[in-house]
């Protein structure tokens, strides 16, 4: 059906939720900026006589009587059903805010409207805020008959972020939360709480200290009970909490008593050099451990389910272990990318391991948090791992975090944003997407990003040093992207502005990867500047040099200048950052 020139509405219930506000909002900008037509939003009770095209959003009246109920969808899920010139789109929708960072609020009427603008319109979101946009231009928004139930793919999905663009953005590409699921570090507190009284449950070093405050003793039965008791303890005054959370807090699993380690199984294949190597594997007893809290559970609650992480020296496969489909397990293996060959099967294959002991899995990656300001694009290898996870299990994603360099990062951006909304996408078809959507230049774009995919992947062993590099790029950055490493880019980028040069739209987009060119040259000079310097004053004129070129940045999307004080002037003791 046809709206837009033609007198459509778009119809809302009388007391509208916020996400079927935002739903109508987006719907209405994007149908204005593709076809310039303007569609009023009405409530139901308001809507103009005469004929033209209704789309009803979110639970209305007219919905109802068509058969399509809010109630009976699960969160984030949605109808879209079509009927002569008048269409509904009906989500499991939440009353909350659809732009809270957790994404907690169910949007499934704002998906709905997503779902029409990426397929019926084919606007694409490049990178968040209103630079990213492509938005073809048409006569007429026309939604294609259908009648349709989607459920989302993922039981929930996320990059953490507390930018606002890049929230919506988020929710642009279908990411949302999910009900009664806890996860995170779960100890940090029971030092404080429980070292005098049990000293037990916490990790006995190989010296035979307790050490509180580190991992946690977890063969130990009490350890193992007050989790229960607790989780209970929470369910009665909240209740809903359905998950129970054994995430181990942010270190190896080091407890050396002859309980734990009589749980352990033999020791693990590790990929080198990384900080796995040399770590005692202890899998099993994680595995175990989550086994024997979930048993405990269960006698409160059948549909109980366990969280845990596959992370530090307990990610690697348990192998010759039976898992339960309610042990939720996220999987954080921390080699990053670029990956050579060995070390992405390494990854692919503990996940494989995970699978096939019965566990479900999420993948919850810490590698966004690597990449500094500097254009690497490994694209293509992420989407390999995210094809392996999806066809095997994957039920969710949570990742930490989102480094938010669109400008030099933007196709490993775009690519993992783009299989949340499409999950069996191909990585070209995606990319494609992504160069079309620089208009008359997107031959020139890609040859752009291709020189970085090259450059990236031929210069694995200097990009992947270390899973902690991360925290020190700045310092060493020159080494992995020397100054003559952006010559050829420079050119192709400058071949790309002439061919932009007659659209105005495409122009900026190419000058938006500019700003990041731009930037990461810049601050190549000053990580050389400041390891070079021979005193304070040349270190600081070099880093006010790189301040003030930040100052008259203006696209916050471009450059995410706090990730980079994040990873490596607020640890500027390991970066050797002047500040
Ligand atoms: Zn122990």
């Amino acid at each position: 059906m046809r709206y837009g020139k033609s007198a459509a509405s778009i119809v809302v219930p009388e007391s509208a939720v916020p996400v079927v506000d935002l739903a109508a909002r987006e719907l209405q900008y994007y149908v204005r900026k593709s076809t310039g037509a303007e569609i009023p939003i009405v409530s139901e009770g308001s809507i103009p006589p005469g004929p033209g095209g209704r789309i009803y959003l979110g639970a209305t009246n007219a919905a109802a009587e068509a058969g399509l109920s809010a109630g009976q969808l699960a969160r984030d899920s949605y109808h879209i059903h079509t009927d002569g010139d008048t269409a509904y789109l009906v989500g499991g929708d939440g009353d909350g805010d659809p732009l809270h960072k957790g994404l907690a609020t169910p949007a499934g009427t704002l998906f709905a409207v997503y779902d029409i603008l990426d397929n019926d319109l084919g606007v694409r979101w490049l990178w968040p805020g209103t630079s990213g946009e492509h938005v073809p231009g048409t006569n007429d928004l026309v939604i294609s008959a259908r009648s349709e139930t989607v459920c989302p793919r993922f039981r929930f999905c996320g990059l953490r972020t507390n930018r606002p663009e890049e929230i919506l953005w988020l929710r642009r590409m279908r990411m949302h939360g999910a009900d009664g699921m806890t996860f995170g570090h779960a100890f940090g507190k029971w030092a404080e709480k429980y070292a005098d009284e049990h000293p037990e449950w916490f990790e006995l070093t190989c010296e035979g200290r307790r050490r509180p405050g580190y991992s946690m003793c977890v063969s130990d039965a009490g350890l193992q009970r007050q989790i229960v008791e607790n989780w209970c303890a929470e369910r009665s005054r909240n209740g809903t909490r359905a998950t129970v959370n054994v995430c181990e807090n942010d270190y190896n699993g080091e407890c050396c008593c002859p309980n734990c380690l009589a749980w352990d199984g033999p020791e693990a294949p590790q990929p080198r050099p990384s900080y796995y190597a040399d770590s005692h594997n202890v899998s099993q007893r994680y595995a175990r451990f989550a086994m024997e809290v979930l048993k405990l559970a269960r006698e409160h609650d059948p549909e109980a389910e366990v969280a845990m992480y596959a992370y530090l020296n307990y990610v690697f496969e348990p192998v010759g272990m039976k898992l339960d489909p309610a042990l939720i397990a996220g999987f954080v293996a921390d080699v990053f990318f670029p990956r050579t060959p060995e070390d992405h099967e390494w990854v692919k294959q503990q996940w494989q391991g995970w699978h096939d002991s019965g566990a479900t899995l999420f993948l919850r990656p810490n590698y966004l948090l690597n990449g500094y300001c500097m254009p690497e694009n490994w694209a293509r290898q992420f989407a390999d791992e995210w094809a392996f996870c999806e066809q095997r299990g994957m039920m969710g994603t949570d990742f930490d975090s989102l480094n938010g360099q669109w400008s030099t990062m933007g196709p490993v951006l775009y690519v993992i944003g783009r299989l949340h909304a499409r999950p069996k996408a191909g990585v070209d078809e995606i990319l494609n997407e992504y160069y079309s959507g620089f208009g008359p230049a997107s031959e020139q774009v890609r040859a752009y990003w291709q020189y970085w995919e090259l450059y990236t992947l031929d210069h694995t062993d200097v990009l992947q040093d270390g899973t902690d590099h991360w925290t020190t790029y700045a310092k060493d950055a020159y080494k992995r992207f020397p100054p003559e490493s952006f010559d050829p880019a420079d050119e192709l980028l400058s071949e790309a502005e002439r061919a932009a040069s007659d659209d105005p739209d495409a122009a900026a987009k190419v000058a938006f990867l500019r700003t990041g060119l731009d930037h990461a040259k810049l601050t190549i000079e000053t990580s050389i500047a400041v390891a070079k310097a021979k005193s304070d004053e040349e270190r600081k004129a070099a880093v006010t040099k790189l301040r003030e070129f930040r100052k008259t940045l203006t696209d916050p999307m471009a450059v995410n200048v706090a990730h980079n004080f994040f990873s490596c002037v607020e640890r500027e003791k390991a970066s050797g950052w002047p500040e």
